[in-house]
Order: C-alpha cells, then structure tokens, then sequence
C-alpha cells in the first residue's frame, strides 16, 4: 500500500534525494504511528518518528532538517521492528543526517566537547559520537 503524494512533492529533488540516500518509499507510510509509540527517545525528539514521515510526504523538508529528531536517534531500530509497512525511520533519519554533515555541517564541534569528558568515555561511544555528529 503506498499513499498518494502531490505530483510537487514526488518531484521535490530534496525528497528524492532522501529516498535514494535511504533507500526507503516514503509512500509506503500510512501513519500508523507504531514507530513513534516503540522509540525510546521520541519523547525528546521535536518531531517523532511518525511525524517525521509525515512532513516528509507533505514536502516540508526544512521542518525536519531542522528538528532534532536526526541528531537524537540513536538506532535502534525499534521503528524498523515495528513497522507493519516494512519502512525504516532510521534509515530515513540517517539519511538525513548524512545529506546535512556531507554538507561539511558539523553538529558537534570537537574542540566544544570537555576533555573530562573524553577522557572517561569509552572509546567506543566517542568514535560513535564522531561518526554520527561530525561531517
Ligand atoms: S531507530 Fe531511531 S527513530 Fe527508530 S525507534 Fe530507534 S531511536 Fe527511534
Ligand atoms: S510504523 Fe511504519 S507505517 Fe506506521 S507510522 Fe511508522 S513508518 Fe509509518
């Protein structure tokens, strides 16, 4: 099942620049709204996953590349699990991501970041860190 989209939405190259980067349709949401209920961090997320989707399909692209959800994702996958459509916020919110840090926009700033803090961090989380918030 997919929805339908106004023909300028289906053509908005930003939008079809996140379903290539993703690899996901984003017609085939029909706003069940699973996703947003099973993620663990929508709660602090200024657009929810459901919602994500949706501004997406209504070609409001600024409003999610301007909310934190992106940055505050943490992949899990939870969306993709629960999803009876098949679709992958994450991916979709990845794409996001990477279209803005390829843009050469960092969202932290390594030098900002407390040496405190990357002294006691495992070095997992902090080259984690790095790949998700560093263009
Ligand atoms: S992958 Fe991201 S959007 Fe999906 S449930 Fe996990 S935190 Fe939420
Ligand atoms: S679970 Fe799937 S179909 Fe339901 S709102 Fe989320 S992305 Fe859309």
């Amino acid at each position: 099942m997919k929805i339908k989209l106004a023909k300028e939405d289906i053509e908005n190259p930003r939008i079809q620049l996140i379903e290539r980067v993703s690899g996901e349709d984003l017609r085939r949401c029909y706003q069940c709204g699973k996703c947003s209920a099973g993620c663990p961090v929508s709660f602090a997320m200024e657009i929810p996953p459901s919602q994500v989707m949706r501004f997406l399909q209504l070609g409001r692209v600024d409003e999610v590349m301007n909310a934190n959800s992106m940055w505050t994702c943490v992949g899990c996958l939870q969306c993709y699990s629960r999803c009876p459509q098949g679709v992958s916020v994450a991916a979709v919110l990845e794409a996001t991501r990477q279209i803005t840090l390829r843009k050469g926009t960092d969202h932290e700033k390594i030098k900002d970041v407390p040496f405190p803090f990357l002294k006691n961090a495992p070095q997992q989380a902090i080259v984690c860190g790095f790949r998700k918030f560093v263009s």
